[in-house]
C-alpha cells in the first residue's frame, strides 16, 4: 500500500541566507504529514498536520508571520478539499485564529464551502478551535525579517493508503493588500483542486492572475491526458501570458509528483512510500 505527500512554501524569491529556513520548515511539515500517512491516517488529516506546521513557522506567509494588509493587520485565507466526495472547506479574510487550515478542515462537511471574516472566526469559536488576539500572529521584528518576497502561500497534497487524495492551502495573502481582499487560495478551481480519479493541484503566486486564468481547473482538465509537469507548464504559460507569476504542485492517484514555477524560487518537499528519505528544493535544478 502506498502513500505520498508533496508540499510547498511559496512561489517567490528566496535569498541564499533564507534557503535553509525554507528547507528545514518544509521538511518539518513533511514529517508531520508523513507520520499521519504512515500510521494509515487520512489524506485530509495529513494535509492538515503538515500545514499546521507551516502556519506555525514565521518563515512562511501563513498563520503566524502572515503578510500584513494595508492597515497593518493579518487577514488569512485557507482551504481544504477531499478528492473522493469533493468535500470543500474554506475560510477567507479570517482574523485571530492560530490555524486557518483547521478551520477549513472543520468546514469540510458543512453545506457551505466558504465563510469569510467575522463569520469564519465565529465558526472557529463554535467548533472550539484555537483563537488568539489578531496581533499575536505578527512576529517580533527579528523573526519578521526572515520573510522575503510576497508570494508565499503554503500548500500540501497527500495520497493515503486508502488511495484518497486531499489538498490544502493557507495564506496571509499579498503584502499591503486592501482590507477584505481575497485571492485564489480559498477558491476551488483557482488556487487548488482535487479529484481522486484525476489528481490534485495547489498553487501559490499572484492570486488575481491565478483566478482570472482558473489555474487549478486548467491543470485538472489536462491531467488525465498529460504528465503532471506538462499540465503545470501549460497553466504557467497561461498565467505568464497575462503577466502573472506562480508556482504549483501536483500529485496523481498513482503517486506521481510534479512541481513547476515561473517565480525565481519555490520551496518544495516531497516523499512517498518508495523513498527512504524526503527530497527538498528551493528551486528547480537545485541539489536536494
Ligand atoms: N496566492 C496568494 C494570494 O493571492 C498569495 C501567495 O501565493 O502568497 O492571496
Amino acid at each position: 500500500m502506498m502513500w505520498a505527500i508533496i508540499l510547498h512554501g511559496g512561489a517567490k524569491e528566496i535569498e541564499p541566507e533564507e534557503a535553509e529556513a525554507h528547507r528545514h520548515g518544509c521538511l518539518k511539515a513533511l514529517a508531520a504529514g508523513r507520520s499521519v500517512l504512515q500510521s494509515n491516517g487520512s489524506a485530509a488529516d495529513a494535509v492538515e498536520a503538515a500545514i499546521r506546521e507551516l502556519e506555525s513557522d514565521p518563515t512562511f506567509n501563513a498563520g503566524y508571520g502572515s503578510a500584513l494588509n494595508a492597515d497593518g493587520e493579518v487577514e488569512m485565507c485557507s482551504a481544504l478539499m477531499e478528492g473522493g466526495e469533493l468535500n470543500v472547506g474554506g475560510v477567507s479574510i479570517i482574523q485571530g485564529v492560530r490555524h486557518p487550515i483547521s478551520v477549513a478542515r472543520a468546514m469540510l462537511h458543512e453545506t457551505e464551502i466558504l465563510l469569510s471574516g467575522p463569520g469564519a472566526r465565529r465558526f472557529a469559536a463554535e467548533r472550539g478551535l484555537e483563537l488568539c488576539d489578531p496581533a499575536d500572529l505578527i512576529p517580533p521584528k527579528e523573526q519578521k525579517a526572515k520573510q522575503t518576497g510576497t508570494h508565499d502561500t503554503v500548500g500540501c497534497i497527500a495520497l493515503d493508503m486508502s488511495k484518497r487524495l486531499a489538498v490544502g492551502t493557507s495564506t496571509g495573502g499579498l503584502d499591503g493588500s486592501p482590507v477584505g481582499r481575497v485571492g485564489d487560495s480559498p477558491q476551488p478551481g483557482c488556487g487548488y483542486y482535487v479529484d481522486d480519479k484525476v489528481g490534485a493541484v495547489a498553487f501559490s503566486g499572484d492570486g488575481e492572475h491565478i483566478a482570472r486564468k482558473m489555474l487549478a481547473a486548467r491543470v485538472m482538465h489536462r491531467l488525465s491526458a498529460d504528465e503532471p509537469e506538462g499540465a503545470l507548464q501549460d497553466a504557467l504559460d497561461h498565467v505568464a501570458a497575462i503577466g502573472g507569476e506562480a508556482g504549483g504542485i501536483v500529485l496523481t492517484p498513482a503517486g506521481e509528483f510534479g512541481w513547476r514555477h515561473n517565480s525565481r524560487d519555490f520551496a518544495v518537499a516531497f516523499q512517498n512510500s518508495d523513498r527512504d528519505s524526503p527530497e527538498a528544493f528551493t528551486r528547480k535544478g537545485d541539489a536536494s
